[in-house]
């Protein structure tokens, strides 16, 4: 038998695995773990397709389960047989033909082979390129019935098919599928090996015992687990593919229960293991505001006294701090550190880039040297030396904080005594990213600071069951930006504006797009961009891309933040927390490119000091639907959790995130967008069981943990005490 050591969750997680390896999968789940390469048609080669396509992990090889996660997003349906006349163009048609004749074309030339055939009701044209004109009279011959099918393209007013889809003789017609599933591809898959290989994945499911709740499953009328799963890849109906449908419903369901059960364990776990209650008197807190040159608004106030009763209880603090840009969380967790730091422990904030670490450490370092908090900088670019030092310093307890990147804090960094963990979130970061974090210390309490105004509906999914704390007012004296939205047909009107502007001293971000940190266009527009600028604004002008090194980044921010330059050409690399308090001016390139949200963060870099500020959404028309219904909301309010909302409408909730698969991050199956009310109930679901049955020792209990080895989450298994 296998242990739960088994490669699944090797790559799954970097989750602190802890001494327990008692804990085994339970041998029903055996069918579905065994690797893709175990079904026929599917070698080496394939199964690195089949793998990188439905794991999104590229060196782990798929299992059955994951190919069955693989949900189809269409279907066709064979059935459909309207006859010749009535297809309609673009539909796919199953039609009854008799074969006219063929029309090879010349033998070298590039025409294409033609087939023309008839029903009762018209007459349509095959048309074959590159053909292999053997096969052809083979598959047609004149004179005889056959069943084709494919999709109908009218073309000058006559129908014809390209490569159809199936040609068979009227007594094999049964070997069509009648509805097939139509599967999200990779290049290089064919869609018929994948199919094949799913339904024959769809012969290895076993009979599960039931983890869902009777009365629920009773009220829902879902189908079992294996019928579900059968369904949704052999389907009937379009329906049976519906994400409101029972089938993709109750497949859902089960993912979120996975995911909110294994997050309630770990967090019951974390809370067991306990933490350390630290309630100092509040020293340094109380010096590190008092050195502020503002007041604090009353939602940093709220938010800090939040934070203080966390610290001040003998359980783990996890909580998420959501604020809109500029709403001030710095100096929240700076607050919080000083808390921890006066207790004795040490702190860590972890930036997502090193532009935002140097910057942390420079606003934090004059507030520290106040209160007399010993603050480090760790970087990439320390050398093997330095960072021996910073090491020595941060193990002999000289290092009350240490100012980081996400990837420094990930590697081999110790610490005397860590308390707490500052996550400067943007999404980068998953939960089990954050659990092995805090396991570089005894009772690491963590707060994760996000900018991105996320809606309540997906903070549940992303971050699981945290403690919420909002900054919901802007530091006083905020004024609003003032948008507005002008065609690239009026650049040089805007430049000149911008040159106004600069002439009266103010500073301008300028924005371009970079989808694709390698796209090489996007790097010329930039540079060229730049040149421009310089040339017509006759001055130096910053220009920070992804492709410059962190020297050469550094230079052109600190150019830009002391004054030295006005203007600052960018790639979105400045998106992220970059505060340049008297910058008033943000000019955004190709606006139609930029989801919702993006837009209000690059926005949310003007408008943080007391002069009025604008921005300039500069689109190249013609503009979509969705591209327009965008900037009208930009132009209409710069309320953070209103655009967070609409950006879900408009965009869905993987896109907001900006994530590129289709669903919502983290899960294979379920989507916020449909199953936002399964989220809650998965989460009510989960709190009750671990009331009732907090080791998973009941029958359900069992069901439970195979429940959460099907979906991956088993490390929350190891976190019970019993196996
Ligand atoms: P974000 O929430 O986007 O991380 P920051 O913490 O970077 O915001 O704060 C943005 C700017 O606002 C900084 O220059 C900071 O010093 C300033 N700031 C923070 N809180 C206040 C306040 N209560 N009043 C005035 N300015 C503030
Ligand atoms: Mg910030």
């Amino acid at each position: 038998m296998r242990t739960s050591r088994a490669s699944w969750h090797k790559n799954n997680s970097s989750a602190p695995v802890r001494k327990s390896t008692s804990v085994m999968r339970p041998s029903v789940l055996d069918p579905l773990f065994a690797p893709v390469s175990s079904l026929p048609g599917i070698g080496p080669k394939m199964s690195k397709l089949v793998s990188s396509l439905v794991t999104s992990q590229p060196d782990r090889e798929a299992t059955i389960a994951d190919l069955l996660f693989h949900l189809p997003h269409n279907v066709i349906d064979r059935r459909h047989k309207p006859g010749i006349a009535y297809s309609e163009n673009g539909d796919i048609v199953t039609l009854d033909v008799t074969i006219d004749r063929h029309m090879p074309g010349p033998r070298h030339g590039k025409a294409p082979y033609r087939i023309s055939a008839f029903d009762d009701t018209g007459s349509i044209t095959f048309v074959f390129f590159h053909p292999h004109r053997d096969w052809l009279e083979k598959m047609f011959p004149e004179g005889e019935r056959r069943i084709v099918s494919g999709k109908v393209d009218w073309f000058n007013e006559r129908p014809q098919m390209v490569h159809p889809d199936y040609v068979l003789k009227p007594e094999e017609a049964a070997a069509m599928p009648p509805v097939e599933p139509i599967y999200p591809l990779t290049a290089g898959l064919a869609s018929k090996t994948l199919q094949k290989a799913i339904k024959t994945a769809t012969d290895r499911v076993p009979t599960l015992p039931e983890w869902l709740d009777d009365a629920y499953l009773r009220q829902t009328q879902w189908p079992d687990f294996a019928e579900a799963v059968r369904t949704v890849h052999l389907p009937q109906e379009q329906s049976d593919i519906s994400p409101e449908g029972p089938y993709i419903q109750r497949l859902a369901y089960d993912e979120l229960l996975a995911s909110q059960l294994a997050l309630a364990l770990v967090r019951a776990n974390m809370r067991q293991l306990g933490g350390i209650a630290r309630k100092p008197e509040g020293r340094l807190q109380k010096a590190v505001i008092a050195a502020l040159p503002f007041q604090l608004t009353d939602s940093q106030k709220t938010a800090i006294s939040e934070i203080n009763q966390d610290l001040a209880e003998p359980v783990r603090m996890l909580r998420l701090l959501q604020g809109d840009v500029g709403s001030g969380k710095t100096v929240v967790a700076l607050a919080a550190l000083a808390q921890v730091i006066e207790s004795g422990a040490q702190g860590a904030i972890m930036a997502p880039t090193e532009i935002l670490a140097r910057q942390h450490y420079a606003s934090m370092l004059p507030l520290c040297e106040k209160a007399g908090i010993r603050i480090a900088l760790l970087t990439g670019k320390d050398s093997q030396k330095q960072r021996r030092i910073t090491q020595e310093k941060l193990d002999a307890g000289e290092i009350d904080l240490a100012v980081g990147t996400h990837a420094l804090f990930q590697g081999s960094v110790t610490f005397r005594d860590l308390g707490l963990v500052v996550v400067d979130e943007q999404h980068r970061f998953g939960v089990h990213q954050r659990l092995a974090l805090s396991a570089k210390g005894k009772g690491v309490d963590v707060l994760v600071m996000t900018a991105t105004p996320i809606p309540r509906t997906l903070v549940l999914t992303c971050f699981g069951d945290m403690d919420v704390s909002r900054l919901t007012d802007k530091p006083a004296g905020r004024k609003p930006v003032k948008t507005v939205s002008a065609s690239l047909d009026r650049l040089d009107e805007i430049i000149a504006r911008v040159g106004a502007a600069v002439r009266e001293g103010q500073k301008v971000y300028w924005v371009c797009p970079l989808v694709e940190e390698s796209e090489k266009i996007d790097l010329a527009a930039v540079e060229d961009r730049h040149r421009v600028l310089e040339q017509v604004l006759q001055q130096r002008v910053s220009l920070v891309h992804g492709r410059m090194s962190a020297d050469e980044k550094d230079a052109a921010m600190t150019a830009f933040k002391s004054g030295e330059t006005r203007v600052l050409v960018a790639t979105t690399v400045i998106e992220v927390g970059v505060d340049v308090p008297d910058a008033t001016i943000m000019v955004i390139e190709h606006a139609e490119r930029f989801g919702l949200s993006q837009l209000h963060q690059l926005r949310g870099r003007v408008g943080r000091g007391d002069k009025p500020s604008s921005c300039v959404l500069l689109f190249k028309g013609p503009l979509g639907e969705t591209a327009q219904a965008r900037l009208n909301i930009m132009r209409e309010t710069n309320d953070g959790f209103l655009i967070a909302e609409e950006d879900l409408r408009l965009r869905g909730g993987g896109e907001i995130l900006g994530t590129r698969q289709s669903g919502t991050p983290g899960f294979r199956i379920a989507q916020v967008e449909h199953h936002a009310d399964l989220m809650e109930t998965a989460r009510d679901d989960a709190r009750l069981i671990l009331e009732t049955d907090a080791e998973l020792q009941s029958e359900r209990g069992q069901a439970l943990r195979c429940l959460l080895y099907l979906f991956g989450r088993d490390e929350a298994i190891r976190l019970l005490r019993a196996g």
